[in-house]
Parts: structure tokens; C-alpha cells; sequence
């Protein structure tokens, strides 16, 4: 049975848009509720090291995973063509590293800023 959050009277089921004791809206309490279960923030710190430790791994942690996922698979096609090409793409790999781990922290910050904003997860 639900109960008025405000005033803790049982209300009918289904719930009432207002309660008939004390005339809260329950739509907004229960919106209300929602925001305060938000998804824990997300630490950019271990994005950017497991990314580090890792490409692509800073994406999926953030839950991007198939951009994670591409990004890991690029390093890996990068790597074996470079060993075919006597090493020719070491800076194109190093560049690659650098912006995924760049990307990494913005889409860590992007996150943060989403679910303070809206409370829920942006992807
Ligand atoms: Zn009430």
C-alpha cells in the first residue's frame, strides 16, 4: 500500500497525483526520490589510469563501451601494423594514446555533469 511520503497517510492504490490530507503532490515527491538515488559519480582519476593501463578502458568504465571497445581494437590493428612496417606508426600510436586518455577525462567530466544535472546516467 502507498503512503503519502510528506504526511505518511495510506493512499489509494493507485496513487493519487495529490494527497487528499494534506494536498502534496505525490508526483514530485516521487521525482524527487528518484534524484536523491542517483548513480554515484564516476572518479576521473581511474578513468585516465585504467585508460592509461589500458586503451579504452577509461570509456567502458564510464559506460561507453563500444567506443572503449573501438578504441582497444584500433590500438591493437595499430600496433600489429606498425611491427609490418618496421615501426613507422609509433607516432600515430602515441597520438592515439594521448587522445583516448584526453577522452577519457572529458567523457568522465560529461558524465559527472549529466547525472548532477539530471540525476540519471547520460548513455
Ligand atoms: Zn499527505
Amino acid at each position: 500500500m502507498p503512503f503519502c511520503p510528506s504526511c505518511g497517510r495510506l493512499l489509494p492504490d493507485p496513487s493519487p497525483n495529490f494527497c487528499p490530507n494534506c494536498g502534496k503532490a505525490i508526483l514530485t515527491i516521487a521525482v524527487a526520490q528518484q534524484s536523491a538515488i542517483r548513480p554515484p559519480k564516476k572518479s576521473i582519476l581511474f578513468a585516465v589510469v585504467v585508460g592509461a593501463i589500458i586503451p579504452g578502458m577509461g570509456q567502458i568504465y564510464v559506460g561507453k563501451e563500444d567506443r572503449g571497445l573501438g578504441i582497444l581494437f584500433l590500438m591493437i590493428a595499430l600496433w600489429v601494423a606498425t611491427f609490418l612496417t618496421a615501426f613507422i606508426l609509433i607516432p600515430v600510436i602515441i597520438a592515439v594514446y594521448l587522445l583516448q586518455l584526453i577522452d577519457a577525462f572529458l567523457q568522465t567530466m560529461n558524465y559527472n555533469k549529466y547525472v548532477k544535472k539530471y540525476g540519471t546516467e547520460p548513455w
